[in-house]
């Protein structure tokens, strides 16, 4: 399925390339690049692609030891999933299921709207998503509500599209329940599961440090990945902690 998925990836003859990779999900493997794009990397042997290679990287070399964390990660499948789930004492999963009463399981996949979250406050230790937070449209709340359920001393780590040097541009938000566009609606593909696309609330830029912090996260950071070969060029992932206390 994984593998049909992938031959679905456009291929750009001239970006084309195959290199060793220390996989951070399943070990020794082969990076195939097959265009330049944030999504254009895979993993021949898991399928992870470049967005969750950079979450791996960056989360073993925070958390090199997983084993007393509670984890919650805001998908319930692909390859950060599975490994989280190897690794972590425990993980919660969800997805949002509009149709699905947050709090409740439809074929056994939890329904979470992480605007307002359904756990209690301090429930984790560790929290990821991927490409989950341009699609919120309260993002404050989402980053609050994250802060809320960790307990002192837990980690975010995530992921968003990110345009570095400039400023968060916001293209659409919710008034009175309606989708009120700013700018012109720019739809991202699912990579994970395809489909018709998801709107993106906004372009984040560098400045997404300056919201995390304004949830109450502290050493709020951009960690480029460390891992070669070097063309893989990973996005930076976003991390942040709940203060100890
Ligand atoms: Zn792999």
């Amino acid at each position: 399925m994984r593998r049909a998925r992938m031959a679905l990836t456009r291929i750009e003859p001239g970006a084309l390339a195959l290199a060793r990779l220390r996989c951070p999900f399943c070990g020794p493997s082969l990076a195939l690049r097959m265009n330049r794009s944030d999504h254009g990397v895979r993993c021949l042997r898991c399928a992870a692609s470049s967005i969750h290679l950079a979450m791996g990287a960056v989360l073993l070399e925070e958390l090199p030891d997983l084993t007393d964390r509670d984890a919650y990660e805001l998908s319930a499948r692909g390859p950060l999933v599975a490994f989280l789930r190897r690794k972590v004492r425990s993980l919660q999963v969800s997805e949002f299921l509009p149709e699905v009463p947050f709090g409740h399981e439809k074929d056994s996949i939890r329904s979470e709207d992480v605007q307002q979250l359904t756990f209690a406050d301090e429930t984790f230790d560790l929290i990821t998503h991927t490409e989950v937070l341009e699609h919120v449209p309260d993002d404050r709340s989402a980053l609050a509500e994250l802060h809320r359920v960790l307990r002192a001393g837990g980690v975010l780590v995530f992921s968003v599209p990110l345009h570095e040097g400039e400023v968060t541009i916001e293209r659409a938000r919710l008034r009175d329940g309606r989708i009120e566009h700013l700018l012109p609606a720019v739809l991202h593909g699912d990579p994970l599961r395809g489909g018709a696309g998801i709107l993106a609330f906004r372009d984040y830029g560098g400045d997404i440090v300056e919201r995390v912090r304004a949830a109450g996260f502290v050493r709020v950071e951009l960690r480029a990945p460390r891992m070669a070969p070097s063309w893989l060029k990973l996005r930076k992932v976003i991390i942040a902690h709940k203060d100890a206390q």
